[in-house]
């Protein structure tokens, strides 16, 4: 199989496995990524294929011109007509014996009288241009698959009435948490000045709104309207909304942000529609998990007190943590 066949396939399998294979992969590769190395492939194709394509090669052998010079005498001297049986068959001559000569005109008879040289079929585009084409058609096919899947399974596939009611909602559970009247939108925020940037959320420390990412929008909507939960996902939604609504309560440190937010993300979860058991071993997992890869960002990694008992532990009678 071609290399660009190959290419090809294999963004489409990606594709289709990032769009309905297990979220790991949705959430750790972003798609765009396959697309951009997609792209570079196809053009390298496309180059090497302009490199490559048929252009009529140096005629390497003496020139006529080097032959009177320098007295070659391998290239045949002459055509010698022969005549047999009312055929006229045209035999190259340089010299050969007579044995040599009747070889000769046997094999010329038994060529065809008429062989058409095997010229390449094309279209009406070089080889080269076609692959790109056909290449460009395959990555703009597959963006518009993904446009449309999201636009129909996202955040922006609800109505604009049901998106305000969940954002009320939102909003209801991250007051109770920031202790005020705060407000969670679930549009791109953008840069807001002075505001903590997260990769989920926005918030600006002791503000009263904060942006939630409309993944993490949709993943609390899903759970908190429909019930449906999608393990990791949804726990880390909870974790966000309850981060970011702690930073609206004043809270800057994004450690003991973290740690907090995990703790009030099981009542969240719990107030969300889930049973306090599930919500209290996602929050767990969500800790775990966090001491296990949080390394490598600061964002949300938890401080060494997030524990039973630690300084952090916002309901120390209690022995379950979070
Ligand atoms: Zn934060």
């Amino acid at each position: 199989m071609a290399p660009s066949t190959l290419l090809r396939l294999g963004l489409i399998g990606f594709v289709v496995v990032w769009l309905f294979g297990p979220d790991v992969l949705r959430s750790t590769v972003p798609v765009w990524l396959a697309f951009a190395v997609a792209l570079g492939l196809e053009l390298q194709f496309f180059v090497g294929a302009l490199r490559s394509s048929p252009r009529p090669r140096p005629d390497r052998r003496p020139q006529a011109a080097d032959r009177a010079r320098f007295g070659y005498a391998e290239e045949p001297a002459e055509l010698f007509l022969v005549r047999e049986q009312g055929e006229e068959i045209w035999v190259p001559y340089s010299g050969e014996s007579d044995e040599e000569l009747d070889e000769l005109i046997a094999a010329e008879r038994e060529r065809p009288d008429w062989e058409p040289a095997p010229v390449e079929t094309e279209g009406p585009l070089p080889p080269a241009l076609r692959g790109l084409l056909v290449g460009l058609a395959v990555i703009g096919g597959l963006a518009l698959l993904l446009w449309y899947v999201d636009s129909h399974t996202g955040w922006d596939s609800i109505s604009a009435e049901t998106r305000a009611k969940a954002t009320q909602r939102f909003s209801r559970e991250a007051s109770r948490i920031a202790g005020k009247p705060v407000t969670i939108r679930c549009d791109e925020a953008g840069n807001v000045v002075g505001a903590v940037q997260h990769a989920d959320g926005v918030a600006l420390v002791g503000g009263d709104v904060a942006y939630l990412t409309p993944e993490r929008c949709f993943d609390l909507y899903r759970l908190a309207f429909d019930g449906e939960i999608t393990s990791n996902r949804t726990a880390r939604a909870l974790a966000v909304l309850a981060h970011e609504s702690w930073h609206l309560r004043g809270e800057r440190d994004e450690g003991t942000t973290e740690c907090y937010a995990l703790q009030s993300g099981v009542d969240l979860g719990r107030s969300l529609g889930l049973s306090a058991n599930t919500a209290r071993q996602m929050m767990r997992q969500q800790l775990t998990e966090n001491a296990l890869h949080g390394r490598g960002s600061a964002d949300y990694l938890v401080s060494p007190e997030c524990h039973d008992g630690g300084e952090l532990d916002l309901n120390r009678r209690s022995s379950r943590f979070p």
